[in-house]
């Protein structure tokens, strides 16, 4: 079998090596409840605390700022459903953006069926929002700015600190799923004013099912999960202690690296774009290098469809992604890319690829000689490719 060439790092990351050896002993003996006062209590409780100084570090919060949940998705819906029930006597208005991951823009639609009003921004081809339209939305209503750092699709990175001092001087909370941008991107959320804030620990290399939410100290928001007093009573359930020791050490490691890392999967990046756009001719370019994340190129492949080029590749050891892992499996196109201006046919044949630390030239290369493989194979099978042949249609 041949190995694994592993290109979907913005769906999920390894775990790393370090980040595990980590994690065993509060896996193993330090069993404790970090809410017990016996020794291995106070471990565990020791070794949580010191895991919410290290992600608060990264992001340039106070430790009590950082509360542990279970991902991600966890971390958009309390923000967003917590901000919305403990302001509704202060306006039903939300702004986000029509890019946003399903964990926000589900929520969103949520609060509609609630009442609640969402005004979703177009972004341009690039994926960015227009800052005049972000201020022309504002109503005396809104309540919540919720736009993501970084899109996990396309890789577009936002104005954030742009848009942090618009909702600041508007007296608006602002939110941004930064799922995408922690590990991967330098972030002061005071120098941003971000209020809120998602993370996921599994998009930098530490475990999955654990995730953080920074909540600005003074912004009271109403509880997700109800129960006992963890989290400073923010978020109830034993802390997942393993866990939330793996995704200090995961987002540690992800810093001190962090300009090396970069410049590498830049640079891998770079060289994969000239590669594809020199030797596979109909191919539309969907990330930027620019307000970009570095290792993230999402291309189009026109006339086929993304769906076989994935089952293709991954005969080949590739694992690449159509778009987000989420929405794979359905027949729809990519909301992503259609909201940055490509055409549904040629959003149909869409392939994310995302570059990790550990991806080499040789993996691009091995990569680019499979997609002129199976580009051409599957054209070769493809009616639609016929039809532009035949000069009948052009897209
Ligand atoms: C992966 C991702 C999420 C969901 O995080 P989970 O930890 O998998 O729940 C949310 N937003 C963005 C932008 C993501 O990339």
């Amino acid at each position: 079998m041949t190995d694994i060439i592993y290109f979907d790092h913005a769906a999920t990351t390894p775990l790393s090596k370090e980040v595990l050896n980590e994690m065993m002993p509060y896996l193993t003996e330090n069993y404790g409840n970090a809410s017990s006062v016996y020794s291995i209590g106070r471990k565990a409780r020791e070794a949580v605390e010191s895991a919410r100084a290290k992600v608060a570090a990264a992001i340039g919060s106070k430790d009590k700022e950082i509360y542990f949940t279970a991902g991600g998705s966890e971390s958009d819906n309390a923000i967003i459903k917590g901000v919305a029930r403990s302001r509704r006597d202060k306006g039903n208005h939300i702004i986000t953006t029509n890019i946003e991951h399903p964990a926000v823009l589900e929520t969103c639609r949520q609060l509609e069926k609630d009442g609640f009003e969402v005004t979703y921004l177009p972004v341009d081809s690039n994926g960015i929002i227009s800052l005049d339209d972000l201020k022309a939305a504002i109503r005396p209503t809104t309540i919540l700015i919720t736009v993501m750092f970084a899109n996990n699709e396309v890789g577009s990175i936002q104005p954030i600190a742009e848009i942090g001092a618009i909702a600041k001087e508007n007296k608006i909370l602002f939110h941004t799923d930064a799922v995408q941008a922690v590990g991967n991107l330098r972030i002061d959320v005071k120098a941003m004013n971000i209020d809120l804030l998602s993370m996921s620990a599994h998009k930098f290399y530490g475990p999955k099912g654990v995730g953080a939410m920074y909540i600005r100290t003074g912004v009271v928001i109403d509880k997700l999960i109800t129960g006992g007093h963890q989290e400073r009573s923010r978020r109830a359930g034993t802390e997942n202690v393993a866990g939330i020791v793996g995704m200090g050490k995961a987002i540690e490691l992800a810093y001190e690296k962090l300009d090396e890392n970069t410049a590498k999967i830049s640079a891998l990046k770079a060289h994969y774009l000239e590669q594809v756009e020199k030797r596979v001719p109909h191919i539309r370019i969907n990330s930027q290098m620019e307000n970009c994340l570095a290792g993230t190129a999402n291309v189009s492949f026109k006339y086929i469809e993304g769906e076989s080029l994935l089952f293709m590749l991954d005969m080949k050891g590739i694992c690449a992604s159509s778009g987000s892992a989420c929405t794979s499996g359905s027949l729809d196109p990519s909301h992503v890319l259609l909201a940055i201006g490509v055409p549904v046919e040629i959003a149909h044949g869409s392939l994310r690829i995302s570059i990790g630390k550990n991806n080499t030239k040789e993996q691009i290369d091995y990569l680019v000689d499979a997609l002129c493989e199976v580009v051409e194979k599957l054209r070769k099978m493809s009616p639609l490719y016929e039809d532009f042949l035949n000069g009948k249609i052009s897209f």
